[in-house]
């Protein structure tokens, strides 16, 4: 009865649903957690306050296609995030910019450093901290040293258990050093929260005749894989299936467990207007969490209480309740993926998808781009 099965109800999954169901397929989305969402999902917390149960979502794209996408299910909150860091008791802007400069060294001595790096890279330019380490210019090496010392080595240890080089260069060239004066995390054209919360744009995505949601309900029980055929609940099943979960347990982990960070999150409510002075403040010298996130300031929600969330990253291990966050690229681990990957190649009509299923390092911009793109093809 159903055109197409989904695994996991993340942005992945719904948007290929709703794409699919609005050229008359049947989905039906199979979901393990007891919500929608993925890691997207926010709910309203004991102390009245819009959270992100995962850790902090802020949408933001260059893309046309994807905005106009996702703006069919929610209006935006018009939010511009900022990142500060604490560094020996100052709050400095994330990305290191040309206002840190004015922060941290002497105003003449910042205007020289200022013209050196606009004349080097040029205005508005965006440097990886470990091409900048790379700059032969001894000023330009102390600035790089600096950056790398009090933003870089200790978040990334503790984020990756890995020193900046050794994680992949695309990790840490995330937060360039920006050769402007904005003090913005992201430079996108579109960037915002959407205005009721990302539940509520899901609900409105999966809310469509053609899409069937079945909550707590694990495709490993569910689906089996014979030689080349997909059963469903012991039955053959001859349309496609979309799979957006951990690509090693589809198989039993039969070569072994994929490497992944993973989270743990603790919340802390407290009855007074005002936490710290931005939404997110990473703790890139001290402390063993890695960054603090006030929600209401994400969202620009108004209440005399706030809750915050203090984030510790640490190896996956499987345990229950555990949840793979974010995939561990390097040589090794890719290679074991592709093992994996080779696996499904028997089955014609098996894609995979998304942030565990691809282990790639998505936004969520980058995967409904991807969703769309597969939905397309199966249309
Ligand atoms: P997921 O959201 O993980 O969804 C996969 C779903 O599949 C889950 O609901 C899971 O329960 C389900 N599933 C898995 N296995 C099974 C199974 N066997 N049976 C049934 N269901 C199953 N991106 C941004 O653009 N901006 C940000 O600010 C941002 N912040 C982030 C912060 C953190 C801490 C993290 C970890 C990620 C962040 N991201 C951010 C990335 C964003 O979370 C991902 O791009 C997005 O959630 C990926 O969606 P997905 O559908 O691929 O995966
Ligand atoms: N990073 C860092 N210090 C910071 C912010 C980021 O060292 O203050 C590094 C760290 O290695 C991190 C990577 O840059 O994993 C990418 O950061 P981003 O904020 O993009 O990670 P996200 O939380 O979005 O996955």
């Amino acid at each position: 009865m159903y055109d197409c099965i989904i695994v996991g109800a993340g942005i992945a999954g719904a948007v290929t649903a709703r794409k699919l169901a609005e050229h008359d397929k049947k989905i039906l989305i199979l979901e393990q957690r007891d919500h929608i969402g993925g890691n997207c999902f926010d709910y309203i917390d004991n102390n009245g306050i819009l959270i992100h149960k995962y850790g902090p979502h802020i949408f933001h794209t260059n893309s046309d296609e994807v905005f106009e996408f996702l703006s069919r299910f929610t209006k935006w909150w018009d939010y511009h995030h900022e990142v500060l860091a604490y560094v020996d008791g100052k709050y400095i802007p994330v990305p290191f910019n040309l206002n840190t400069l004015g922060m941290i060294y002497e105003s003449e001595k910042a205007s020289v450093l200022r013209k050196k790096l606009t004349d080097k890279y040029g205005y508005g330019s965006r440097v990886a901290i470990l091409e900048l380490m790379q700059e032969d210019d001894e000023e330009i090496r102390e600035i790089a040293d600096y950056v790398y010392q009090n933003i870089f080595l200790k978040y990334t240890m503790k984020q990756w258990g890995q020193t900046p080089e050794q994680v992949d260069k695309s990790v840490t060239a995330r937060v360039p050093v920006l050769i402007s004066e904005d003090n913005g995390y992201f430079q996108d054209k579109y960037q915002g929260m959407p205005l009721h919360g990302y539940t509520k744009m899901f609900e409105a995505m999966l809310s469509h005749k053609g899409i069937d949601i079945r909550l707590s309900s694990n495709a490993g029980e569910l689906l089996k894989f014979g030689e080349e055929e997909i059963f469903f609940e012991d039955r053959p099943f001859f349309g496609e299936v979309v799979y957006t979960g951990p690509i090693d347990e589809l198989f039993d982990r039969i070569y072994g467990r994929l490497p992944y960070r993973t989270l743990r999150f603790e919340y802390e409510e407290w009855k007074q207007e005002s936490y710290q002075p931005a939404a997110v403040v990473n703790y890139t010298v001290s402390e063993d969490f890695t960054r603090i996130t006030e929600f209401k300031k994400l969202t620009g929600q108004k209440s005399e209480n706030t809750t915050i969330v203090k984030e510790y990253s640490d190896n996956y291990m499987g345990k229950q309740n555990e949840i793979p966050y974010y995939a561990i690229l390097n040589e090794k681990n890719i290679d074991l993926y592709k093992k994996y990957l080779n696996l499904t190649e028997k089955y014609e009509k098996l894609h995979m998808l998304g942030r565990l299923a691809e282990y790639k390092y998505y936004n969520i911009d980058a995967i409904t781009l991807e969703a769309l793109k597969l939905a397309e093809r199966l249309i």
